[in-house]
């Protein structure tokens, strides 16, 4: 397990990336894709791990996303982007 040394802050939950074979493992308060597993335990990823694991909906988040950035310069791009990232960042979703 490795702790990412650019935190967002702010109150946003520190959360692993990991789950379904997927994921790099860090852990970091950085945007995430949760998904929603029907157990009690959901999963979430980076949006970049997401996208490179095949999903869609992450790759078109980070698809105009400034180059390799991440943490809270992506937030900050997702939040101009989309202003209900949050439904996509923290909300468990199907997928
Ligand atoms: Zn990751
Ligand atoms: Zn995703």
């Amino acid at each position: 397990m490795t702790l990412a040394k650019d935190m967002i802050g702010g109150g946003r939950p520190m959360r692993p990336c990991s789950g379904l074979g997927i994921g790099c493992g860090q852990v970091d308060d950085h945007p995430r894709h949760v998904i929603d597993t029907g157990t009690d335990e959901d999963v979430q990823f980076h949006l970049d791990c997401h996208a490179a694991a095949g999903c869609a909906s992450c790759a078109e988040q980070i698809a105009s996303r400034p180059k390799n950035a991440t943490g809270q310069k992506l937030l900050d791009h997702l939040l101009e982007q989309a202003p209900t990232v949050s439904q996509h960042d923290d909300t468990p979703q199907e997928d």
